[in-house]
């Protein structure tokens, strides 16, 4: 090679290796700006991840409505289980619906691969559009109700060439009492009932990393009515040490299925349900410093949990951890912490380089995290990342006028209505639709758009094609 093209080969590689060390991409860092943007004023505060950490969540819609449990309530509606799971539908809908998003959030955003039930996909239609989501620049994670076998995520992750297809799996599990069919539990009379279920999901992707180093970042999801309310706690201890990097509560909502909606919903609130997961915890989980969106759609409490114990990573009274939660999403927030070890410390190293703020106080606060968490126990109690999320979707009869008077542009006198575009307009959950050019909230996905879509894909991918009856429809 002459000089001159070894110059030009390293000018090259040093050309790469400083995009691939980028803290944040510069179309990323454009979406997280244009998210904070268009927030409305009140959820614009210091606490507020959206805009700064994250664009948000992101769905996709309209492309395997149909699922082989019944849960009650169900966010479908009726018509979901009359459409036919088509494995070459749901990767194309999938690759255009990510590819939009590429285009509008950057890269780097979580993505659910959620319709109805997930596995129903055959292992290899499962796996192309999980490599369409990542091609896209997403994270994606399977939505599942976790009643399939071993052999399902082997082949989902290991193609027939025998070859490891990914590194890494996301799923939530959806495990609660309300869902009927389950295998060997049709209908479960309480939620310990279930945990021999949950423990068996989470020990199939054990398996998986032993046999082909393929590793999970698994979460549970638990719709909570009144019914079940009350074992929260229960769901919350159970669950803790199996392995779960999040716990995830949805307090129902009147939405999808109408004949599912068998108890009084509204009883039910946010707060209730808080309640019980700190009952269960066996702790106070702190959340208002750390906000996704509105309050009363989401709460989070992130931490550690170390020998059974649960340390959140901030103290929320502690002024000097406020600062750092303010520096860290000032300088850092949108860096993407998932990429390898040598990229994520070069990453940082630049963002450190110009701001120097940053590292005494990363160090002060790493210091207080591991006196509060207990260096004993971070030894040797097998630390490691426990979420609590709370997500509570809103009425579909509420949505309805929120989401028509803010197409037209207006605001809702009812303060109910006006409550839920506050929602909607800071929503952290979204679907995209590129043939509109635009993104919806979820919750008009399907309160307002499902029934629509539905209809359309009955047409496109009618059921009696794959045999399925509609006596499992309902
Ligand atoms: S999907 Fe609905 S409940 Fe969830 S964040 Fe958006 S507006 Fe709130």
């Amino acid at each position: 090679m002459s000089g001159v093209a070894l110059v030009s080969d390293l000018a090259a590689r040093l050309r790469a290796g400083w995009l691939l060390t980028r803290p944040v991409a510069p179309d990323t860092a454009a979406a997280l700006a244009h998210r904070w943007a268009e927030l409305p004023a009140s959820a614009r505060s210091p606490a507020q991840l959206l805009g700064r950490r994250t664009a948000g969540c992101e769905g996709t819609h309209g492309v395997f409505p149909r699922c082989n449990l019944a849960c009650t309530p169900c966010y479908h509606g009726r018509d979901a289980n009359r459409v036919r799971t088509d494995g070459t539908h749901t990767v194309a809908e999938v690759d255009r619906q990510m590819r939009y998003l590429r285009a509008v959030r950057g890269t780097d955003q979580h993505a659910q691969l959620i319709g109805g039930e997930v596995s129903l996909l055959d292992p290899d239609d499962h796996a192309a559009a999980l490599q369409a989501m990542i091609r896209h620049g997403r994270k994606p994670l399977s939505m599942t109700h976790g009643d399939f076998d071993y052999e399902y995520l082997r082949r989902l992750a290991i193609g027939p060439d025998g070859q490891r297809r990914f590194r890494l799996l996301r799923f939530a599990g959806h495990f609660d009492s309300l869902m009927l069919g389950r295998r060997g539990i049709p209908r479960p009379r309480s939620e310990a009932e279930l945990h021999p279920y949950r423990r068996a999901f989470v020990q199939m992707f054990e398996l998986l990393r032993r046999e082909h180093g393929v590793r999970s970042d698994l979460a549970h999801n638990m719709t909570v009515t009144p019914r079940n309310l009350p074992e929260v706690a229960e769901v919350v201890r159970g669950c803790m040490g199996m392995g779960f990097g999040m716990l995830s509560f949805q307090p129902a909502a009147y939405v999808g299925n109408r004949a599912r909606w068998r108890e009084d919903f509204h009883s039910v609130d946010i707060d209730a349900v808080w309640r019980e997961i700190e009952r269960g915890a066996g702790t106070r989980l702190p959340w208002r410093h750390l906000q996704m969106g509105d309050p009363r759609c989401n709460r989070s409490a992130y931490g550690v949990l170390a020998g059974a114990r649960w340390t959140p990573l901030l103290d929320d009274r502690d002024p000097r951890d406020l600062r750092a939660r303010d520096t860290f999403l000032d300088t850092l927030g949108g860096m993407n912490f998932e990429r390898s070890l040598p990229v994520v410390a070069t990453a940082t190293a630049r963002v450190v380089a110009r701001h120097p703020r940053v590292l005494p106080l990363a160090v002060g606060w790493a210091t207080r995290f591991v006196r509060r968490a207990g260096v004993r126990r971070l030894l040797t109690g097998r630390p490691r990342g426990l979420t609590f999320v709370v997500h509570a979707f809103i009425d579909a009869d509420v949505v309805r006028p929120a989401w028509d008077a803010l197409e037209r542009g207006e605001t809702a006198d009812d303060p109910t209505v006006r409550g839920a575009q506050e929602r909607l307009q800071a929503c952290s959950y979204a679907m995209a639709h590129p043939e509109q050019g635009r993104l919806v909230p979820a919750c008009v996905q399907h309160a307002v758009l499902d029934t629509e879509e539905n209809l359309h894909l009955q047409r496109l991918l009618p059921v009696k094609q794959d045999g399925v009856t509609e006596t499992q429809s309902t």
